[in-house]
C-alpha cells in the first residue's frame, strides 16, 4: 500500500494505492492494507496468505455448495481440458459437454421439456433472460410488451440488465437511474394486492416480464411472504407476463429441492442459474426456457426466426464438464435431502439465538440459508469483521442483516458452532 497525490480528475486528495486488481463492489482506500486474501480451501474451510483457517460459513457468494477444492470437481476439469478445452456452440457447432449438461439441466429443471441457454454467471443469465422476453412478445406480435417488472430490495446482478432492475437502487448510482435500460419498474417486495396495482397502473400491455428471485439473497435473505410467489404466478398468467425465476443462489439444493421452483410449486416460464450449477469451480450458468417460449424458435419453417444471442464461452465444455461433475456429486452424496436436515438444525440454532439475544431483532430461514438481522445499535459490518476474528465468515447484507449459508457437506455440529461464533461476536459488539 503506497500513498501519492491525485495527478487526475476532480477528485483531490491523497491517492491510497495497492495490488493492480480494482476489487467489486468495494471502497477501495477502506479495504486497502486490510483484504483477506485467499489463497488455498478444503472442504467448508479456507485459507488465507497468512495461514489462517476461517469456516466458510457463506459459501464463498452462495456458490461453494460442495465446498473447496474437491478432488472430482479439480478431475473433470483437468481430464476435458486435455480432451478439448471448447468449442463453441454458434450456428451448427456444438461440444458434446455442452450438450450433456443440457440433458443433466432438463432432467431436473422446475420447467417440462425445458430447453437450456447456457453462458457464464448469474448476470449473463438475467441478460438472456429478460432479451428472450422481449423477443418473445414481438414475435408475437406485440412488441409494446417491453417492460421488465422486478422486485424492491432484489438483486439480479450488473451486467446492463441486472443493475437496471435492481431492486437496490444504489448499484445505479451514477449511472443514469432510469435510462441504462429504461423499461424497467419496480413492484412491492412482499404485497401481492400492491403488485396487482402497478400492473394495473402500467398496463400489461406494456409488460413483458416479472423477475423474482425465489428467496431474496443479497437484499437480506427474504423468503417469500405466505402466498407472494403464488401470487406473483396467478398475475403473470392473468395478465400475459412471463415470470422469470432467477434461482442463481436458490438452484441446485439450496432450499432442499433441486430448485425453489418445486418446493414453492411454481411453473417458470424462464429460470436463470449459475453458481451451485458448478460449485463456483468453473464460471457457468444459463437459463432454463419453456416450450412456450422455445418451441416457435424450433418450427420447420424458412421464415422461422433467430433467438440472435450468445457468446465464446456459451456452453464452454470445460465448464459444462465440471458442471456435470458437480451434479454427479450432489446426487452421490446426497446432498439435497441432506440440506433438509441443515435446514432444520441451523432453524433450531436460530430460533434460540434470537430468544436468547436481545441484540437479534429477526431470524429467517428457508432451505440452508438464514438471515439474522440486528439490532440498530449494531453495526453488522463490525459483527461480520469480529466473526471473522473468530475463524469464522458471515456477511453483513442490507437490512443490518448477516448471511449465513454454508457449503451442503457441513455436520450439524458445524452448524452449531457457527452460530455460537456469530453469538459471540453479536455480544462482544453489542459490550462495546
Ligand atoms: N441473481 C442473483 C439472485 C444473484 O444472487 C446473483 C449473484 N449474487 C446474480 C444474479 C448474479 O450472478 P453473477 O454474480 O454470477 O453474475
Amino acid at each position: 500500500m503506497t500513498l501519492t497525490e491525485s495527478t487526475t480528475g476532480t477528485q483531490q486528495g491523497t491517492v491510497v494505492d495497492g495490488p493492480a486488481l480494482w476489487s467489486a463492489q468495494a471502497q477501495m482506500p477502506s479495504i486497502l492494507g486490510r483484504q483477506l486474501v485467499i489463497e488455498r480451501g478444503e472442504g467448508s474451510y479456507i485459507f488465507t496468505a497468512e495461514g489462517r483457517r476461517l469456516f466458510d460459513g457463506t459459501a464463498g457468494l452462495w456458490h461453494a455448495n460442495v465446498g473447496h477444492s474437491h478432488p472430482e470437481l479439480a478431475q473433470a476439469a483437468y481430464d476435458q481440458m486435455l480432451k478439448l478445452e471448447t468449442y463453441h456452440v454458434f450456428q451448427r457447432y456444438a461440444n458434446d459437454r455442452a450438450i450433456e449438461l443440457g440433458e443433466r439441466l432438463a432432467a431436473i429443471s422446475p420447467i417440462e421439456r425445458a430447453k437450456a441457454i447456457l453462458n457464464s454467471g448469474g448476470s449473463d443469465a438475467i441478460d438472456v433472460a429478460c432479451k428472450l422476453a422481449r423477443r418473445h412478445w414481438q414475435r408475437e406480435g406485440r412488441g409494446s410488451k417491453q417492460i421488465i417488472l422486478s422486485r424492491e430490495h432484489s438483486y439480479h446482478g450488473l451486467h446492463a440488465y441486472g443493475t437496471s432492475i435492481a431492486g437496490l437502487d444504489f448499484n445505479r448510482e451514477g449511472m443514469g437511474t432510469d435510462s441504462l435500460v429504461p423499461e424497467t419498474a419496480r413492484v412491492s417486495f412482499d404485497d401481492i394486492a400492491q403488485v396487482e396495482a402497478t400492473i394495473l397502473s402500467i398496463g400489461a400491455e406494456s409488460i413483458a416480464a416479472i423477475v423474482s428471485e425465489p428467496i431474496q439473497g443479497t437484499g437480506g435473505v427474504n423468503p417469500p411472504a405466505p402466498g407472494y410467489l403464488e401470487g406473483l404466478q396467478r398475475l403473470a398468467r392473468e395478465h400475459d407476463i412471463l415470470l422469470i425465476v432467477d434461482e442463481v443462489i436458490t438452484g441446485f439444493g439450496r432450499t432442499g429441492e433441486w430448485f425453489a421452483s418445486q418446493r414453492y410449486g411454481l411453473e417458470p416460464d424462464m429460470v436463470t442459474f449459475a453458481k451451485g450449477v458448478t460449485s463456483g469451480y468453473a464460471p457457468l450458468g444459463g437459463v432454463l426456457v419453456a416450450p412456450r417460449l422455445w418451441e416457435p424458435f424450433y418450427v420447420d419453417d424458412a421464415a422461422t426466426p433467430i433467438f440472435r444471442h450468445g457468446a465464446t464461452y456459451a456452453g464452454h465444455a470445460t465448464a459444462a464438464a465440471v458442471a456435470i461433475a458437480n451434479l454427479d456429486v450432489i446426487e452421490r452424496d446426497g446432498l439435497v435431502p441432506r440440506v433438509r436436515e441443515l435446514e432444520q438444525v441451523l432453524r433450531r440454532e436460530l430460533d434460540a439465538l434470537q430468544q436468547r439475544s436481545e441484540a437479534v431483532v429477526d431470524v429467517r430461514v428457508a432451505g440452508f440459508l438464514g438471515g439474522i438481522s440486528l439490532d440498530e445499535r449494531l453495526d453488522n459490518a463490525r459483527v461480520s469483521d469480529r466473526a471473522v476474528e473468530l475463524g469464522f465468515i458471515t456477511r453483513p447484507l442490507r437490512g443490518n442483516t448477516l448471511q449465513l449459508s454454508p457449503p451442503f457437506i457441513v455436520s450439524d455440529q458445524e452448524v452449531v458452532d457457527y452460530v455460537a461464533a456469530i453469538e459471540q461476536a453479536i455480544t462482544e459488539e453489542a459490550a462495546k
